[in-house]
């Protein structure tokens, strides 16, 4: 089938709109029609080829939400008119140990998982297009059922920056009355606060940005700290007892293991290529666990959506049209702008 989209060929070229085949859905697959999808900085990332393994041309996009249009062969568990989601992954191995446990992220498989966009397709080996488009073809086990309650543009950024922080909460083990800390506060950092808060969570945020503070408390922070601000991080030192740090780039670590309490956990979620040098004797003296989590399988994402649904909880989403990409790319890599999620109205791809 034919399908439009936005992609780019180079990572210093602004998207444009692309059209390409995709294949009609095999069985065990649903076709959908994509009506939102949010934008993720991990896109930025991938289009500019920050992590050096983008394969071109690049059509990004792992917030997808969108309506059932076709059930193929064997699908059991999705009927045309369905309003569905679809995150990070398209597929894995459903076989290995990390499969099993629900953990497909971390598939084992001679394949491991396959990415929504920038992902190797199985069997035919050919590069994977994500939600920046008309429409898309997904087994069915990684197809997530949204909850009546939520707005499809607002279920969006649940897929990918909600199950993000979400995993880890719940894979460390986030007690209620536990002081949480979120670092930056963007697409992710937003939702840890609101996640954090309905876990039962004391929330602290740490934001560059204390011009966002009244928005930010508004989420259900606790706090707001200024990270810039040396003196009151130090008021924060040795309390903390599970951070979700969200930062997009190279930054010093140090400061934010200084406010870890014993056996706290700082996990990172945001950068993934390089940390300035640290010392880890502030580790090693408090038996601080250091730790990093990517995404989350896919029943955790159905679990995070009906969570959000069952407590009323919404990202702050801006929707924009599909002409408005680029400039909420060049936001993102500006630091955010004020902006937690953007969300493309796909109907707009025709504009
Ligand atoms: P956003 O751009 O929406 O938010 C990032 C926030 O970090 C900003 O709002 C800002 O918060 C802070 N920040 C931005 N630039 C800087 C800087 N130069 N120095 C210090 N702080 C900065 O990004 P997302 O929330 O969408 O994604 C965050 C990161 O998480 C990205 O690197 C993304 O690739 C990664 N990611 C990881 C996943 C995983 O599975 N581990 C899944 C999805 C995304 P403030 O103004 O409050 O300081
Ligand atoms: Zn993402």
């Amino acid at each position: 089938m034919k399908v439009t989209g936005y992609g780019t060929t180079a990572a210093d070229r602004d998207l444009v709109p692309v059209t390409f085949d995709r294949a009609e859905p095999r069985a065990g697959e649903v076709e959908i029609e994509i009506t939102h999808c949010g934008m993720c900085h991990s896109d930025l990332h991938q289009v500019r080829d920050d992590w050096g393994n983008t394969i071109f041309p690049c059509v990004p996009g792992h917030e997808i939400v969108g309506v059932v249009r076709k059930a193929g062969r064997d699908v059991t568990k999705f009927a045309e008119g369905d309003r569905v989601g679809v995150g990070c992954m398209v597929d894995s191995c459903q076989d290995c140990p990390e499969c099993r446990a629900g953990d497909e992220q971390y598939c084992s498989g001679p394949h491991s998982c396959t990415m929504t966009y920038n992902g190797t397709k199985i069997p035919s080996g050919i590069n994977t297009y994500g939600g920046y488009t008309s429409r898309i073809v997904v087994r069915e086990e990684f197809v997530l059922r949204i909850p009546e309650g939520l707005r499809s543009e607002a279920a969006a950024p649940i897929l990918c920056a909600g199950i993000t922080v979400y995993n880890p909460m719940k894979h460390f083990g986030l007690k209620t009355g536990q002081r949480l800390a979120v670092a930056g506060v963007g697409g992710l950092g937003h939702m840890a606060i609101k996640i954090g808060k309905a876990l039962g969570a004391e929330v602290i945020a740490l934001t560059r940005s204390l011009d966002k503070a009244e928005e930010i408390r508004g989420f259900g922070a606790d706090r707001v700290v200024s990270s810039q601000d040396p003196d009151a991080m130090a008021e924060l030192a040795g309390s903390v007892d599970m951070m979700i740090n969200t930062i997009p780039v190279a930054f010093d670590v140090a400061p934010y293991i200084s406010l870890m309490r014993h056996d706290g956990n700082l996990c990172i979620v945001g950068n993934m290529i390089e940390l300035e040098a640290f010392s880890p004797g502030p580790l090693v003296f408090n038996r601080i666990t250091l730790s990093g989590s990517l995404i989350g399988g896919i029943a955790e994402t159905q679990e995070v959506l009906d969570l959000c649904a069952a407590h009323g909880i919404e990202p702050a989403i801006e929707t924009v049209g599909a002409r408005d990409i680029n400039d909420v790319l060049a936001t993102l890599e500006k630091g955010g702008a004020g902006h937690f999620r953007h969300v493309i109205d796909m109907s707009t791809l025709a504009d």
